[in-house]
């Protein structure tokens, strides 16, 4: 139970990939005893490494500590109105015991296709800091996964920061497709942002891990006309690559993603939805 970021990276090292870092514990412990891959694992408990609490904004950002729960965002209402994002995605993990007890950083290093807050963040263009015995290093988080539950992380490295630059966003939206409102896996998830920087997609549960969209973000700069839901069918195929599983078939999956990206570009780009003059 190291107290400070310094100490918990030195008892990664030494361990060589048998410490695992615990944070909130909702993701490690709904496997624990039974995943035989944990037995020889010893937990580093991140919970008295007050570092790695709470979120700052600055001029340029905001900060999100790795150990900021989702609760914590939820609470903002500065969160609310600069990055409605971050807090739609926070109400829609779990229900509110696991808001108060996940975080953040968790979501983003559990890796999971299916993360809602690592979504929210890949719209948002999210630079992680991983602090190792070596220093700190950045990671744009659109590249941080290398496959499924691969990621550009050494095992001595804590997930120690989660940057998340301030912009005027014009638009900013995120649709969790499941089977209920709350405590259920997305089956379709879709995060969408506009800002003086351009057009943000991020998808997840339609790929190994959650994915940016840069084929669908491109035909939305160029204001590429779709009549149809279907139009967005060419880029979505180049973007991602859903698979069947017990919670839904790639199809559906494809399907629900067009339809959720026509519905919520129809109302505000005028060149989604709009008919020819011949019609
Ligand atoms: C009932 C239930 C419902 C859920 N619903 C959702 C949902 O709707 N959407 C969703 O996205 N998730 C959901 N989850 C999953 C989970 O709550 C989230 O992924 C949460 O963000 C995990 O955070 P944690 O702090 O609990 O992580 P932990 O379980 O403590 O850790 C998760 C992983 O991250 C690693 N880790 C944690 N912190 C660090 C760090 N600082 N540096 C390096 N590695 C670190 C751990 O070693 C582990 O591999 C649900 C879980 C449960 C039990």
């Amino acid at each position: 139970m190291p107290t400070s970021v310094s100490e918990a990276v030195s008892m990664l090292d030494t361990s060589r990939g048998k410490a695992l870092p615990i944070a909130g514990g909702t993701d490690l412990l709904a496997y624990w005893p039974e995943r035989l891959d944990a037995r020889d694992k010893t937990y580093l408990d991140l919970s008295g490494v007050d570092e790695l609490c709470g979120h700052t904004w600055t001029d340029d950002e905001l900060i999100m500590r790795a150990r900021t729960t989702f609760w914590e965002i939820v609470c903002d209402q500065r969160a609310t109105a600069e990055m409605r994002l971050l807090v739609e995605a926070a109400r829609t993990v779990g229900a509110i015991q696991i808001q108060t007890r996940g975080t953040w950083g968790g979501n983003i290093v559990n890796a999971s296709p299916a993360a809602d807050g690592v979504l929210a963040l890949m719209a948002l263009d999210a630079t992680l800091e991983l602090t190792g015995v070596e220093g700190t290093e950045e990671v744009q988080l659109d590249e941080f996964y290398l496959g499924y539950k691969q990621m550009k992380r050494r095992e001595d490295q804590l997930l120690t920061r989660i940057r998340i630059p301030r912009r005027a966003y014009t638009f900013q939206s995120f649709t969790k497709i499941g089977t209920r409102k709350a405590q259920a896996i997305t089956k379709v998830g879709l995060a969408i942002a506009k800002s003086d920087s351009g057009w943000r997609i991020a998808a997840n549960s339609m790929a190994p891990t959650v994915k940016r969209c840069p084929d669908l973000e491109r035909m939305l700069e160029d204001e590429t006309p779709i009549r149809n839901p279907t139009d967005f069918l060419p880029a979505i195929r180049a973007d991602v690559s859903p698979i069947d599983d017990i919670r839904s078939t790639a199809a559906y999956r494809e399907h629900v993603m067009a339809r959720v990206l026509f519905h919520e570009l129809a109302p505000l780009c005028p060149w989604v939805g709009a008919k020819s003059k011949s019609e």
